[in-house]
Order: structure tokens, then C-alpha cells, then sequence
């Protein structure tokens, strides 16, 4: 069967009161963006509580559908028949011909619920049920009427038109992308930071992202990585402006002047650091990082903390208490797992010392930090204005 519409079901934006229209407004914006390189034009209306995708020309029903599952804040797609003459018997003649061609295997029970939005419509939605059960059972005598456990429960909504629709596919859920804000998401080529990320533009907040790179020492292949996971989340969060900042020079002088064991923690030190800077610049209110606990030495509850020390904004960790198996799970659902598995060194596996401290006293740290003297501060300066920035539109 093809579908020409898809009734699009939202959840929480449901409760939202008189901000309602923004939540739809915004959600509409995302269908859009999402349905951009699909085949086929696309009208998508709002009508009283309801989102209609309307498809024309040469388009894939299930193109339009995986497309749709990216957008957060669908709650439901539900493909629908849409009938334009709502005359009675002209709803029976298109119930009978519905379930013909939805339901080939004739063999199952079903349930009619009607509902009239349209409460000038002559019929009661008691007399529909009745009615449309009967000519569907007078055409198909194998289909039988099953009230309690029904295996289709057909949905017949007078409304302006006369919606019909049975099938139900899952949205993500969440909020629309552009209702809550904007967070910058320290991306790196692993398997944590792009789920961090979705989890975090799943409750409707528009992301930006920075990669710290190191020339030579990380290759432009694992920049590409990197390149590749930002599209694969803008599929789900809209576009991202992706910033490359040159990590080297400030890896170098921690290298240089500070104990070994304590290199991983101050360079996460100086990633949040430049991260909040280019947070400040575009308008992001909190990082983003897909740190675990206790899953590395730099993610044990001391080295959180003193990671977190020079942060003056939120740093949310969406995965903060998951499993890695939990992560990677999350990763093969979104469809980045192939692509964080890829060989390619971070800049992280280059400097790291063979027992760093996994229990890091903040003062300690504080005073290996003095020792960089004023030339980090230049470092870091630098960084930020040669910070590359790459759009990645998904
Ligand atoms: P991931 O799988 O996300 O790379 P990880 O298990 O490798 O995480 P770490 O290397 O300790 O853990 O990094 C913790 C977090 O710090 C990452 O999830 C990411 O948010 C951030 N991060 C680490 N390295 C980089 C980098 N080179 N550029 C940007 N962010 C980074
Ligand atoms: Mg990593």
C-alpha cells in the first residue's frame, strides 16, 4: 500500500500549554529538514493537535518513514488514507477497499473506533463503529470482530477530511531540536561522545561540537572520523558547526612541563576550558561529554572532579551511568558504532603515560598547572583563532 499521508503523533510536547505552537512550529521545521533529501515533494500542515505530512510525486513510503524515526518529538507515525468526500457511503466503499490493501492476509480481528472531531458530521461515532464493522465483515467474511485483543484496531478520526489509519510505527520520542537551547559537545572519535550527544539533542537542544586534533599525531584520517560522527548525529540533530581546534602546541607544553601522570587530566583540563570559550561564541550554554564513570582513569570520580573544576557551566554527561555495553548498544541503534570502531588514533592514546593517577588531587593539580607559566595562555589563544569550523548538515 502506498501511503500519500502520515499522521505524526507527539508526546510531550502535548503538555506544553500555550507554548504549544512553538513545539509545533519547531517540529514542523525538523520534518522538513529531515525530509529534505528524500525523494518526493512534501507538504507538512498542522491542524488542531495533529501534524499531516502530506507526500506527492516519486517518493518511498519507507523512505519517508526512516526518515521521519530521526526526527525527535515524533512520538507516533502513523500512515494514513486521507478522504476528501465524506459522504457515508462513500466511508464504507473506502474502509472495505482500506483494509483490502493494508491487510492481504484476510485472516485476523479487528476493532473500528471512530471519533467525529467534527461534531456537525450526521452520524454518531456508536452508529460508525456499528456501521463500518458490518460492511467489513460483509466483504471479507474471514475477519472477525474482536472488541478486547483486536490484531487491527482501525482508527476512523472526521475531521476536516476523514483520517483512516491502523498502523503505528515508533518515533524516538523527545522534544523537537530548537526548543531547549544550544550545548557544545566534545566529540571525539569514540564510541561515548556521538550517543552523548544524540541523548542530549533528543531533549531538544541544538548542538555545536569540538574536536581537539593533533597534526602530526593524529592523522587527517581521524579528523574524517570525527567529520563522519558529526553528520551521522546531524542526521537526528539538524546541522552542526563542527570546530577542529589544533590541540599540538598545548599538548606539547603540558608534555614538557608537567609530571607525566598527571598529562591526561590536565589536558581534559584545557579541552573544557577552550570548549567553554567557543561555547561562549555561539551561544551554547552547557558542554557535553560522553564520560562514564570509572570507565578510564580520567573518568574515576576524582578525575571527574577535577575535570570539572575549571568548568563555570553545566557539563552534562548523558551517559554518566551507563555500562560500555549499554553505550555501544545506543550506538549500533543510532548507526555510529561502525563508524566510532574505525582504527584511527585520538589525541588522547598519544600522550598517555603508562600508570596515570586515577585518584588526582586538585591542588596537586593546580600547582602542575603553574608551571605553564603565561606561554599556555597564548597556546590557547591561539587555538581558539585558528579553530577550524566545519558545517555538518547530516
Ligand atoms: P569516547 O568514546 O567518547 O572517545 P572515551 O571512552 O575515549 O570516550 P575519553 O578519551 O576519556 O573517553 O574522553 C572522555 C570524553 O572527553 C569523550 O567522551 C569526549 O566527550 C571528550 N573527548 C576526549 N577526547 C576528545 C577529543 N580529542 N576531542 C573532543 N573531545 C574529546
Ligand atoms: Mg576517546
Amino acid at each position: 500500500m502506498k501511503y500519500q499521508s502520515f499522521l505524526i503523533k507527539y508526546a510531550e510536547i502535548g503538555t506544553k500549554g500555550k507554548n504549544r505552537y512553538m513545539f509545533e512550529d519547531t517540529l514542523i521545521k525538523q520534518i522538513h529538514h529531515a525530509l529534505k533529501d528524500v525523494d518526493g515533494e512534501f507538504q507538512v500542515t498542522k491542524e488542531s493537535g495533529r501534524i499531516y505530512v502530506m507526500a506527492a510525486g516519486n517518493y518511498d513510503c519507507d523512505d519517508v518513514i526512516d526518515a521521519l524515526k530521526r526526527v525527535f518529538g515524533i512520538a507516533d507515525i502513523c500512515p494514513m488514507v486521507q478522504i476528501e468526500d465524506k459522504g457515508y457511503e462513500n466511508l464504507k466503499k473506502s474502509v472495505v477497499s482500506y483494509m483490502d490493501q493494508v491487510y492481504p492476509d484476510k485472516n485476523l480481528t479487528f476493532k473500528v473506533v471512530a471519533r467525529r472531531g467534527d461534531k456537525s458530521y450526521p452520524v454518531s461515532s456508536e452508529q460508525m463503529n456499528r456501521d463500518l464493522g458490518e460492511v467489513i465483515l460483509e466483504a471479507f467474511p474471514q475477519m472477525k470482530v474482536d472488541v478486547h485483543h483486536p490484531d487491527v484496531l482501525l482508527r476512523v478520526e472526521v475531521r476536516q477530511k476523514i483520517n483512516l489509519f491502523s498502523e503505528m510505527i515508533p518515533g524516538p520520542g523527545g522534544m523537537p531540536v530548537g526548543t531547549n537551547g544550544r550545548a557544545m559537545l566534545l566529540l571525539s572519535g569514540g564510541i561515548d561522545s556521538p550517543v552523548a550527544g544524540y541523548m542530549i539533542a533528543k531533549r531538544g537542544v541544538v548542538l555545536d561540537a569540538v574536536y581537539f586534533h593533533a597534526p602530526p599525531y593524529t592523522s587527517e584520517r581521524a579528523k574524517q572520523k570525527v567529520v563522519d560522527l558529526a553528520n551521522l548525529v546531524a542526521r537526528y540533530s539538524g546541522p552542526i558547526n563542527l570546530f577542529v581546534v589544533n590541540f599540538t602546541d598545548i599538548q606539547l607544553c603540558i608534555y614538557e612541563n608537567c609530571p607525566h601522570e598527571e598529562l591526561t587530566i590536565i589536558m581534559r583540563r584545557y579541552m573544557m576550558r577552550i570548549a567553554q570559550e567557543l561555547a561562549k561564541r555561539t551561544g551554547a550554554l552547557g558542554l557535553i561529554t560522553g564520560e562514564s564513570i570509572g570507565q578510564v582513569a580520567s573518568q574515576t570520580m576524582q578525575s571527574l572532579a577535577a575535570t570539572n573544576d575549571v568548568c563555570t557551566m553545566p557539563v552534562f554527561r548523558p551517559v554518566i551511568g551507563f555500562d560500555k555495553q549499554e553505550i555501544i548498544d545506543l550506538s549500533e541503534k543510532i548507526g555510529t558504532y561502525e563508524t566510532s570502531i574505525q582504527p584511527y588514533e585520538d589525541c588522547c592514546t598519544i600522550f598517555v603515560a603508562k600508570h596515570p593517577v586515577t585518584r588526582p588531587n586538585i591542588n596537586v593539580i593546580r600547582c602542575s598547572e603553574l608551571r605553564l607559566g603565561e606561554q599556555i595562555d597564548g597556546l590557547v589563544d591561539e587555538a581558539l583563532n585558528t579553530a577550524e569550523r566545519i558545517l555538518c548538515e547530516g
